[in-house]
């Protein structure tokens, strides 16, 4: 009898883990059913999720194949998806973007998220890249300067450019403290100064705004608009990255510069959001090609706004890595990672590649 009451307890502690984990499984089933709505934040990507439901064709190596760089701008909208917990609070995957000069001199803007290194590492890595000529910090925040530190000690870095903002995060703080004990050249940027990728990739910044001081910290109440605003051109092609700059820059800059500011290519601001890619933005810019940058399609307005506008549009989200590359004659040659599966901002080709004259 002693032993009889001494398994009966065992016995029940067994069966009630099985109902659990029973119940555990049915629940996950259940979620992967319903699948995700695109203002979810959940920490797998839904790509990922997708992957295992279709055989997804993968262009990785095309949209990393250099053996075409060389006399070409080429630029590459790396793909990030992994969210990441700092202080409590989830930080989203984050941009990272590298321009590739015609000579292959690499300028890097942003580097995403401190999970997002190891995703964007192997990117770097099939294109051979060995340094960094140029970085540029477009603002501090940790889902455009988060994995600094990583990026850093892997990749020695030429210069880097930050926009002045003393941001009291331990991020910032430490890849500063990185840059400077290095004694790599931290140079500060804002509007109006310019500089050069190689010989003939031509930088010009027009954000954040001339006539403030040189720390932004004291005049921006929020970090993303003093983002890092730039036309990147070579010949007659030009690229925009302007970080996470709110509507109020956008019409600052479409006021005072006009038709003089318009870009082909546009890396869609603060990661395609409604903040952001305001109507007279999109209008004054006119580009060929947009493109966002999030783990989900952050605005479906925001993304019908700019391909109704004629734009072709992608999201690293649906079409995974994007390579765009120009001889600098105004026309590009795109290839994407994946054929993405919606279609309501534009079709997707078949090969996932496209030509814009
Ligand atoms: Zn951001």
């Amino acid at each position: 009898m002693k032993k009889q009451n001494r398994l009966y307890p065992v016995l029940l502690g067994i069966l009630l883990m099985l109902a659990l984990t029973l119940a555990a499984c049915q629940k996950q089933v259940s979620e992967e059913t319903t699948g995700s709505t695109p203002t979810e934040t959940t920490e797998a990507p839904s790509q990922t999720q997708e992957a295992g439901k279709t055989e997804k064709k993968d262009f990785f190596d095309k949209v990393f194949d250099t053996s075409e760089d060389a006399g070409r701008l080429t630029v590459r909208y790396l793909y990030t998806s992994t969210a990441f917990m700092m202080n409590g609070e989830r930080v989203q995957c984050g941009d990272a973007v590298v321009y590739k000069s015609p000579e292959g001199k690499i300028m890097m803007v942003d580097c995403g998220n401190p999970a997002g290194f190891d995703e964007f590492d192997p990117q770097l890595q099939a294109m051979g890249i060995e340094k960094i000529d140029i970085f540029v910090m477009s603002h501090p925040h940790a889902d455009h300067i988060g994995s600094f530190l990583k990026l850093a000690e892997k990749y020695p870095i030429g210069t880097v450019y930050y926009n002045g903002h003393e941001y009291a995060s331990n991020t910032y703080q430490n890849a500063k403290a990185y840059v400077l004990e290095h004694n790599i050249p931290f140079i500060l940027l804002k509007e109006g100064d310019s500089f050069k990728l190689g010989e003939s990739v031509e930088v010009t910044v027009y954000n954040p705004e001339k006539g403030q001081t040189d720390d932004v910290s004291a005049s921006y109440a929020d970090a993303n608009n003093g983002s890092i605003a730039m036309r990147v051109v070579y010949g007659d092609s030009s690229f925009w990255t302007a970080g996470d700059i709110y509507a109020l820059a956008e019409e600052r800059l479409i006021e005072t510069y006009g038709d003089a500011i318009h870009c082909d290519i546009v890396k869609m601001n603060h990661h395609g959001n409604s903040t952001s890619n305001g109507k007279k933005f999109v209008e004054g810019m006119k580009p060929k090609a947009a493109i966002g940058l999030y783990e989900v399609i952050a605005d479906k307005t925001v993304a019908l706004r700019y391909s109704v506008k004629g734009a072709l549009t992608f999201y690293n989200c649906q079409d995974g890595a994007i390579r765009i590359a120009t001889n600098g004659d105004g026309k590009y040659d795109i290839q994407t990672q994946w054929i993405r599966e919606i279609d309501y901002y534009g079709k997707p080709s078949a090969d996932g590649h496209y030509t814009l004259e």
